[in-house]
């Protein structure tokens, strides 16, 4: 057993942003704002929250970048 087996993720959609060049599909996607949020779980029931990241997600591939500022999208 790993360490990952302990987390769990959920993500949150939170809204949409503008179409822009994906990284990974390299096509030009409407991306949305997600955050994502990792918990610790216990007999599998996540119990307690262990660190919250903000992805900007293409809504063709799924390609997730990692988002700094919430207020701008990048
Ligand atoms: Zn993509």
């Amino acid at each position: 057993m790993t360490f990952f087996d302990f987390l769990h993720m959920t993500t949150k959609e939170i809204r949409q942003l503008e179409i822009e060049k994906c990284p990974f599909c390299e096509t030009e996607q409407p991306r949305k704002l997600c955050r994502n949020r990792y918990w610790i779980q216990i007999a599998f029931i996540p119990i307690i929250p262990y660190k919250t990241k903000y992805v900007s997600r293409c809504t063709y591939c799924s390609g997730d970048v990692v988002v700094n500022d919430i207020n701008h999208g990048n």
